[in-house]
């Protein structure tokens, strides 16, 4: 009933009284930044952002005798892509025009606060801050035919992205569960709420060489036997073709982004466009 409109309070009869232990521990902890200069005098000083939580759970509570939360699939695979990411960007022989900014945040998994401090506290001013391409989790078991760039379509970059997905071969699915509000819970929302046209890449459930369901059934094994659990370590039957996949759906992304004449902002309408207008981008 509390849950309806209009709904008015009604006296229950019943007094609870009852106290919440609280403890407060302080803890340090750090962001990681890397970057390559673009090759365009006035565009350089602007930044396409890699991004990826470094962070996992640390020593928690033991599952089978084992107290170290790994956290190799989340996130250590997006660690890797980004710091693969950069070391491409740091050897090509021709930079794009905008700078690439790869960015390591600390702090996801207790609440974004890694990428909300780099968002309050940038090394590039987000009206200079073309765009955010985050990696959160990626399962290591194939090759995809299908990939999720949730929010992106909100942005100006949505046609080129559409562009490259399809010369790349990868059919853009819509998020399978729009009501969960996904957008509001990964790294790349924290850019978004500074007015960076920001988005996760994630590969979609569609494999390659496989049975209709297999997606859907490793990504149950993985979420209730291995995610937020110390059983979250590498495993030597990974397969690695779908993470090489999707760094070179972000290498594609991510130079075209740089190279883009106009500077990218979130569509009419957008709720982020108002953030991105006053943060004075040109
Ligand atoms: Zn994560």
């Amino acid at each position: 009933m509390a849950n309806t409109k209009g709904f008015h309070p009604i006296p229950l009869g019943v007094r609870v009284k009852g106290n919440i232990p609280v403890k407060l521990r302080e803890v340090e902890s750090r962001n990681v930044v890397g970057r390559v200069n673009g090759a365009d005098a006035s565009l350089a000083s602007q930044v396409v952002i890699y991004s990826a939580h470094w962070d996992h759970l640390g020593r928690g509570v033991p599952v089978k005798g084992d107290g170290i939360y790994n956290g190799a699939v989340d996130n250590a695979t997006g660690c890797a892509e980004v710091l693969e990411l950069a070391r491409l960007w740091a050897a090509l022989p021709q930079k794009p025009k905008r700078s690439g900014l790869f960015l390591f945040v600390t702090a996801e998994e207790s609440g974004l606060l890694g990428s909300q401090y780099y968002g309050e506290h940038p090394e590039v001013p987000a009206g200079q801050t073309a765009a955010n391409i985050n990696y959160d989790a990626l399962p290591p078991f194939g090759k995809v035919r299908d990939v999720e760039v949730t929010g992106a379509e909100r942005t100006t970059l949505w046609p080129l992205i559409q562009q490259d997905a399809s010369r790349l071969g990868l059919e853009i699915k819509p998020d399978a569960q729009p009501g969960q509000g996904h957008y509001y819970r990964s790294d790349h929302f924290s850019l978004a709420r500074v007015g960076v046209p920001a988005f996760s890449i994630s590969p979609g459930t569609d494999y390659l060489g496989r049975p209709a369901g297999y997606g859907a059934q490793v990504f149950e094994d993985y979420n209730s036997h291995r995610y937020h659990q110390p059983s979250d370590e590498y495993n030597d039957n990974w397969d690695f073709a779908g993470m090489e996949q999707m760094a070179d759906f972000g290498l594609t992304l991510g130079l075209d982004f740089a190279n883009t004449p106009q500077m990218p902002s979130w569509n009419t309408g957008d709720e982020f466009l108002k953030t991105r207008e006053a943060s004075g981008i040109r």
